[in-house]
């Protein structure tokens, strides 16, 4: 019998009043390794119920006190760094070593938060006027929520809840349905590291909590990660119903080579982006733009160092590569590769043959695409796989220019030697995050994360201090302590 997943709400795991479950499947072989339950609208107001009282004395316990469980937390995260890393790798079926860096990305984002002292700093300015002082302080907002993807069980989650609930608010949390386990563990931790009950909520399921969510008029903030049509769906939605909202889509990124790019350091970068963890990465590199001169190079290393890479069980340390989320998902990648090689692109590698896409498990291998055009789906659209499309282009410009053109704008990576085009490249791209002789841009905790374009809706990124403004809402106070002298003036108050 398999195991059932069901919520974390008021401080311990509870039980579903839905009748709902989903199948959660351990990708590298294939089977359902767990049920979790698909909560409804009466799941979602019990751990509503907790979050609202919990609210009325966690956001008056002191910033200091806050400080001190994320410091206690980041120490249990790290010394249960290897029951998270396997519930990762058992559900999410990338292979360990990158399921223990993505955790550490979400521990990161604790360490901003041990600093929440400091981040939550007010300004003050002396005498604005003969005897009166201004000052400002962030405060929290209440009830918070968060609805995460697969690909990142332990870090987008992180991205969220540990500012949110540092800065003094309560969470729900809905994780993906393909790979909750991790969720819970990660607010068992909190609880554990002395969070009082009702602070951190996780409701699992699928679309039914996230528009009880969307819909709930306790709930204050909306956060979001995710495809994009469904973060432009609950970006509209959970605006309508008054709610700060940040929510990250999709994307497409490209990896622009120049001629003076060191191209065997170039070529590995861009094989650990585009084939690392599946391609089931926001931030892969699934585009390469090589300008004439570079690309005949350039696109043979690539077909060299994919087609030696490990394919197998994440659990395994020679692997590389793991299997794919779902068998669906398999099939949805494998019919972009048919539209690729239909549309006329040249497949220097197709994954569909790999001897793993035929054993037990959602294995698929890497794919390879030369002489692709802008016009095609596998360039134009996310396949969220390990698919690498390649673009041959004239020059700097043109290659800038499909970059700028592309619906999305997520991450963006130059490879080159000249400093003078890195920097003309970085000025006038039109994409959120950009790696210059780096694939994968991923800002560290303490800058923020956000694509532009259909990558992101809304004006909010995530983490950072725009994770601390999303988290609080400013007041600004301006006192005088001055004796009364007993007039009235009606006019509007000027600096005197
Ligand atoms: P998804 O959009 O299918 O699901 C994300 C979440 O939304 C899940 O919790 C799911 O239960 C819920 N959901 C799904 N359909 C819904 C609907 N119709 N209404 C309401 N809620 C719904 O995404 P996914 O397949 O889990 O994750 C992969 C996607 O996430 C990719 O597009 C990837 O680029 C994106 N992603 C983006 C970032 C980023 O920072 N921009 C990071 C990670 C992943």
């Amino acid at each position: 019998m398999t195991s059932i997943i069901n919520h974390w709400i008021n401080g311990e795991r509870q039980p579903s009043t839905s009748e709902r479950y989903g199948d959660v499947f351990n990708p590298a072989t294939g089977e359902v390794s767990a049920s979790v339950s698909m909560g409804n609208s009466d799941d979602l107001s019990k751990a509503v119920e907790s979050a609202s009282e919990a609210f009325k004395t966690w956001s008056q316990t002191s910033v200091t006190k806050r400080a001190q469980i994320f410091f206690k937390y980041k120490e249990l995260l790290e010394t249960n760094r290897e029951e998270l890393v396997d519930l990762i790798t058992r559900e999410h079926g990338k292979v360990a070593s990158d399921a223990a860096g993505s955790l550490q990305r979400g521990i990161e984002v604790v360490d901003f938060v041990c600093g929440i002292p400091h981040l939550l700093k007010g300004e003050f300015s002396e005498q604005v006027g003969t005897g009166i002082d201004c000052y400002s302080t962030r405060q929290p907002i209440g009830v918070c929520s968060g609805v995460t993807p697969f690909n990142f069980p332990a870090m987008v989650p992180m991205w969220m809840f540990p500012i949110a609930i540092a800065c003094g608010n309560t969470f729900i949390l809905k994780p993906s349905e393909k790979d909750p386990s991790c969720a819970m563990k990660l607010a068992e931790l909190l609880h554990e590291a002395g969070l009082p009950k009702g602070v951190l909520n996780v409701v699992n399921g699928d679309k039914e909590v996230v528009d009880a969510i969307l819909e709930h008029p306790a709930i204050k903030t909306f956060s979001f990660v995710g495809s994009t049509p469904v973060a432009q769906y609950v970006h509209e939605k959970a605006s309508a119903n008054g709610k700060r909202v940040q929510s990250l889509g999709g994307a497409k990124n490209h990896a622009i080579v120049l001629e003076d790019a060191s191209l065997e350091q170039t070529a590995n970068a861009i094989i650990g982006a585009a084939y690392g963890s599946a391609g089931e990465r926001c931030m892969a590199i699934s585009v390469v733009v090589a300008v004439e001169g570079v690309a005949d190079d350039l696109c043979k290393l690539l077909a060299e160092k994919a087609g030696v890479l490990k394919i197998g069980p994440g659990n395994q340390a020679e692997n590389e590569m793991g299997p794919l989320i779902t068998n669906e998902h398999k099939n949805k990648v494998m019919d972009y590769i048919q539209q690729g090689i239909d549309a006329g692109a040249t497949a220097v590698l197709d994954g569909r043959e790999h001897g793993m896409t035929n054993e037990p498990g959602f294995f698929l291998g890497p794919t390879l695409f030369d002489d692709v055009s802008p016009e095609m789906s596998i360039y134009k659209e996310e396949i969220f796989g390990p698919v690498l499309v390649v673009l041959r282009v004239k020059d700097f410009n043109a290659a800038i220019q499909l970059a700028n053109e592309h619906q999305f704008g997520n991450g963006v990576a130059i490879f080159t030697n000249q400093g003078s085009k890195a920097r003309e490249f970085v000025h006038s791209v039109e994409v959120g995050m950009v790696g210059i002789n780096v694939a994968i841009p991923v800002p560290l905790s303490f800058y923020t994360f956000g694509g532009w374009k259909d990558s992101i809706f809304g004006s909010s990124n995530i983490y950072g201090m725009d994770g601390i403004r999303f988290f609080t809402r400013t007041k600004t106070i301006t006192a005088r302590w001055v004796e009364d002298d007993g007039s009235i003036n009606l006019s509007m108050p000027t600096i005197k």
